[in-house]
């Protein structure tokens, strides 16, 4: 990917692309992690399906229905690329992270031998005492669809514990629990590359070295990596890679499933209904290969369009380019709270300035005696937004026995100047508290 030297600054430069700004000038949006802005390239793109196509994909033999399937399966290639993902891959469109893990979940529940030529232990399908392999930092999307199937099928989760301090992922905890593991099939081990409350990014290859070795499958949570770094599938080699493109300056509601295409085809399907058919007889029909046998029903096209816009974007700006600039804003960030009474959750400011923990623009904090939320609402008043709450990360908040915590998060948008409107707000959520308690 070439590099624009002229971008490295971004911030405040791009903000013309972002119609947001416009209508909100004032406004300091540090919640990126939960849903970013969106370029106007990508409404664009949006609007020229609704008011240029509009038609549906696949199905019409006409040429705006070839031409509009031809952009939406265009997209499709830009994914794989964007994500280096080899001929081995496909990409299945999914409302988003969530419902990717569901489909991956549902799947494996109705599966009974069809993985077991890819994956040993896999004959049968999950059964009473097999584990699934997850850790206590993971989103809720992440837990609570294995809960469901565990319920259905009596395989059990474990979880990898946090280290208390940072809330990394325990290592220690995790080559203990390897030998706890020992006579179990591990049938599934599924993990965030990076952490939506602490912005800590893993090394996933012991991990997957683990995998490998137990014949699991194993899945990546790329929600909070995709949008921050370069993705290469091709050296990872997960089984799975899920994410969502509202996190990626893309729309909501359009997500994606990558996964390794022989597993696939092999698994039994999800939703049923229009595209994912061949044929279809009063007893029992047949399926549609991948990816159509996956993605039942008209799909989100204007969101899939907004999807390939937003993936234009960044390769436009650099990934590079991103994640230098959120370094910057992030350590800015961490200097200036560090130097107000606050309290991070996740990797100390050395700890981060000296790479000991890679970080992407995510920094989670608390002040001692103010409820987050009370923070959240004052610091709105200040026009700074920020998210306050669990984070879809209760396990993490109990292994820190917190109800809350603040979370700025930062991207490409975001400027120094959003930094000192936090540190003012925070200044007088202070102030104010300091005096309303005396
Ligand atoms: N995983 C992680 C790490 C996340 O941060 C999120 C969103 N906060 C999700 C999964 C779920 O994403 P979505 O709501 O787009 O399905």
């Amino acid at each position: 990917m070439t590099e624009n030297k002229e971008l490295t600054q971004l911030g405040k430069n791009i903000r013309k692309d972002f119609p947001f700004y416009k209508n909100n000038p004032n406004i300091s949006y540090l919640d990126s992690a939960a849903t970013s802005l969106v370029p106007r390239d990508v409404i664009n793109k949006i609007i020229y399906y609704y008011e240029s196509l509009g038609v549906s994909v696949h199905r019409g033999v006409y040429q705006l229905a070839a031409k509009t399937s031809e952009i939406y399966e265009d997209a499709r290639k830009k994914i794989k690329h964007f994500l280096s993902a080899g001929s081995e891959y496909e990409i299945i469109f999914t409302r988003n992270t969530t419902e990717a893990i569901n489909l991956i979940a549902y799947s494996f529940e109705k599966a009974k031998d069809e993985l077991n030529e890819l994956f040993s232990g896999w004959k049968g399908g999950l059964k009473t005492g097999d584990i699934v392999l997850i850790s206590e930092s993971e989103h809720h999307s992440n837990i609570i669809p294995w809960q469901i199937i565990s319920e259905r099928t009596g395989i059990k989760i474990k979880y990898i514990p946090i280290v208390k301090e940072t809330g990394a992922l325990d290592i220690t905890a995790f080559n203990k629990i390897k030998n706890d593991l020992d006579d179990k099939d591990v049938k599934i081990i599924s993990l965030a590359q990076v952490s939506n409350v602490t912005g800590i990014v893993y090394d996933l290859k012991p991990f997957i070295s683990y995998a490998r070795e137990k014949g699991s499958v194993f899945i990546v949570d790329g929600a909070q990596s995709v949008c921050h770094q370069k993705i290469n599938l091709s050296d990872l080699s997960p089984d799975f890679f899920v994410f969502s493109a509202h996190k990626m300056l893309g729309p909501k509601g359009i997500g994606a499933l990558c996964g390794k295409k022989e597993i696939l085809n092999k698994m039994p399907v999800f939703l049923g209904g229009g595209d994912m058919i061949l044929s279809v007889n009063k007893e029992k029909s047949t399926y549609n290969e991948i990816p159509y046998k996956f993605e039942a029903g008209t799909p989100n096209i204007s969101a899939v369009f907004g999807f390939s816009a937003a993936i234009d974007y960044l390769e436009k700006i650099g990934l590079q380019n991103i994640s230098d600039w959120e370094k910057k804003l992030t350590l800015y960030a961490m200097e200036k709270l560090s130097e107000i009474n606050i309290q991070f959750f996740g990797p100390s400011l050395e700890q981060v300035k000296s790479n000991e923990f890679k970080k992407v623009g995510v920094v989670s904090f608390g002040i001692n005696g103010i409820h987050p939320h009370d923070i959240g609402t004052l610091l709105d008043e200040n026009n700074v937004c920020i998210r306050v709450g669990h984070h879809c990360c209760q396990l993490l908040m109990k292994a820190w026995d917190v109800p809350a915590t603040c979370r700025a998060s930062f991207y490409l948008y975001n400027d120094f100047e959003d930094v000192d409107n936090l540190i003012n707000g925070l200044r007088k959520t202070i102030e104010f508290f300091g005096t309303h308690n005396s």
